[in-house]
């Protein structure tokens, strides 16, 4: 059913049956497009009962092809219980620990369908894990290239699903930078190399648009009021405006939609800045600097989409602190039994605010995605976790100091 590609910017056609990666004009994102008018005369919602409970369920809107498959997707949706009318997304019980599993599981599948060999690939963490997992159960060659300050969890996982790990001192803009040097020699294209970064090849945003299919049959096919979604490359945000689109043409869904809500790092908040701004695209963020290391994205290639959706959903874009990540990551923990990674948290204080703001009523459903789980970032919040230790120390040890040299005059 899948009928071609088309470039999100000029709108031109591409042939679906070979690699492709993005529009040779003008390096538009390419989406994957369906002949949908016949899906819908012969699939409906109904059919999915009783199916697989992975995002493969949805197999009548994604590429025919023997799916590499680990079990991703149809992850549970949490009722909150400090939030009447909160869901939170759990994507932290993905393989891999994460929501890049399933934009791999996809990719993987079309790399192997057309018999590429050596996927390679920038990321910031999550992502490369995902990439070394389906590599792996699909045989084929996972090269990764990222900076050298990623959570060990990622480097580790990596290393033990037997990719080839290059780490570079810098951010995910300065891997692709490598990446792309690599490009340019003779052996690419003759070796089966392929790049498979974010929105630089089309099935990532299909596998991501599941997360849409899942959220309208978990809600029982009415659309939330929001969705609030940390956005590094933006990848699932996409991908869920996507498949709403998708959906109203089958028929499954009416022209409502959730406000989007994008919620990014303080630390790095290149769409944040934009949307305030009033543009179209991002400029590239300078020292970034977060602790949510999926946030560390200093301009997302696929902004203008981003923006797009943001504006068209009457959403919004929001940024959070690393101070106030770390406190909802805690939160989360306690108060709803979910250990998050430091991104999905993001979302809880995005909705914080706009409750505080009234842009989000109490009796609004609104769906906050934990993008990952936290045990992927022990390392992370464990530094974090010994820096406040060791200054609630030093500010103790500094109390008698402070009392030798004020004499009579101390606090106690
Ligand atoms: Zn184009």
């Amino acid at each position: 059913m899948l009928t071609h590609l088309e470039c999100t910017r000029c709108g031109e056609h591409y042939p679906a049956d070979r690699p492709q990666t993005v529009c040779p004009k003008d390096a538009g994102i390419l989406y994957a497009r369906y002949d949908l008018a016949t899906i819908k005369r012969t699939f409906s919602p109904a059919r999915l009962a009783g199916r697989t409970p992975t995002m493969w369920r949805y197999d009548a809107v994604l590429p025919d092809a023997n799916p590499v498959s680990l079990g991703e997707g149809f992850t549970p949706m949490l009722p909150s219980r400090e939030y009447p009318n909160v869901y939170i997304k759990d994507e932290g019980l993905n393989p891999t620990g994460s929501f890049k599993a399933r934009g791999l599981s996809a990719a993987v599948t079309m790399a192997r369908h057309f018999r590429l060999k050596k996927l390679a690939i920038p990321s910031a963490g999550n992502a490369a894990g995902a990439l070394a997992a389906y590599s792996a159960a699909a045989g084929l060659e996972a090269h990764i290239f990222m900076p050298k300050d990623v959570p060990m969890a990622n480097r580790i996982e990596c290393d033990y699903y037997g990719a080839q790990i290059t780490l570079i001192d810098g951010l995910i803009s300065d891997c692709a930078r490598k990446l792309a040097e690599l490009k340019n020699s003779d052996s690419w294209e003759k070796d089966g190399w392929f790049d498979v970064s974010t929105t630089k090849e089309p099935y990532r945003v299909e596998g991501k648009k599941t997360m849409g299919y899942e959220v309208a049959e978990q809600l029982g096919w009415r659309m939330p009021q929001g969705i609030i979604y940390p956005t590094g490359g933006g990848v699932g945000l996409l991908g869920m405006w996507k498949a709403f689109e998708e959906m109203e043409a089958l028929g499954w869904i009416g022209s409502e939609r959730p406000r989007m809500i994008t919620v990014q790092s303080s630390g790095c908040a290149p769409i944040v800045k934009a949307w305030d701004e009033g543009k179209t695209s991002s400029e590239m963020w300078i020292n970034a600097a977060t602790l949510a290391s999926g946030l560390r994205v200093p301009k997302p290639y696929g902004d203008y989409l981003i923006l797009d959706i943001l504006k068209k959903s009457h959403g919004t874009a929001v940024s959070a602190t690393d101070a106030e990540i770390l406190d909802a990551t805690r939160h989360w923990a306690k108060a709803e039994g979910i250990f998050a990674a430091p991104e999905g948290a993001a979302c809880l204080v995005a909705y914080r605010k706009l409750r505080s703001t009234g842009f989000f009523k109490p009796e609004d459903t609104v769906v906050l995605f934990n993008t990952g789980t936290g045990l992927k970032y022990l390392d992370v919040l464990d530094e974090h976790m010994e820096r406040t230790l060791l200054s609630a120390k030093s500010a103790q040890s500094a109390k008698p100091a402070h009392r030798q040299i004020a004499g009579i005059i101390g606090p106690y």
